[in-house]
């Protein structure tokens, strides 16, 4: 395993391969910066940060996802593939490993696109709500150097059942 991080606060754990991956990506103290803290707080920015709270809500939800993501250092842009999968009662493991790097082109215009999520069920609002890990594959949302701001809303099968719940709460 590279990183791994407990359910309820999301403590980060890292092994060796993780000290290697860190060291091979540029940032050799990575460890040191991220383990033993909430996961959550290792993202400065707040729409990466929305984004992988809807990934590893799926991978608790028990299902192992792939991804690709950007992992630069100040002069290579890397790539890096990275499988988020459940493992034993309540943690989600980070296998990672890296991909091509290329020299750094300057970063795009800050995007003003919008992805709306599901606070449920982490599905993303495209014309129809798809499963966020589809979206992220599709639109190589962790690749660009910008990414849209995430927005919560609920959709439709989450809001039907919401209201089920409520009319058998009420009768
Ligand atoms: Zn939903």
């Amino acid at each position: 395993m590279l990183y791994r991080i407990d359910a309820n606060d999301a403590l980060v754990h890292v092994d060796g391969a993780f000290h290697r991956f860190a060291a091979a990506a540029g940032v050799p103290d990575l460890a040191d910066r991220w383990y033993g803290r909430s996961l959550w707080q290792c993202f400065g920015d707040d729409e990466l940060r929305a984004l992988f709270v809807a990934l590893v809500g799926r991978a608790r939800g028990g299902r192992t996802l792939r991804v690709t993501t950007r992992c630069d250092s100040p002069s290579l842009a890397r790539l890096v593939a990275m499988d988020i999968a459940p493992v034993g009662q309540d943690e989600v493991e980070f296998r990672c490993r890296l991909g091509a790097a290329r020299l750094m082109t300057p970063a795009l215009p800050s995007s003003s696109e919008l992805l709306r999520l599901c606070a449920w069920c982490y599905r993303a609002d495209r014309g129809g709500w798809r499963d966020i890990e589809e979206v992220v594959a599709g639109e190589r949302l962790l690749e660009r150097t910008t990414i849209p701001i995430v927005t919560h809303g609920i959709c439709d099968a989450c809001l039907a059942e919401t209201a089920a719940a409520l009319d058998r709460a009420v009768a």
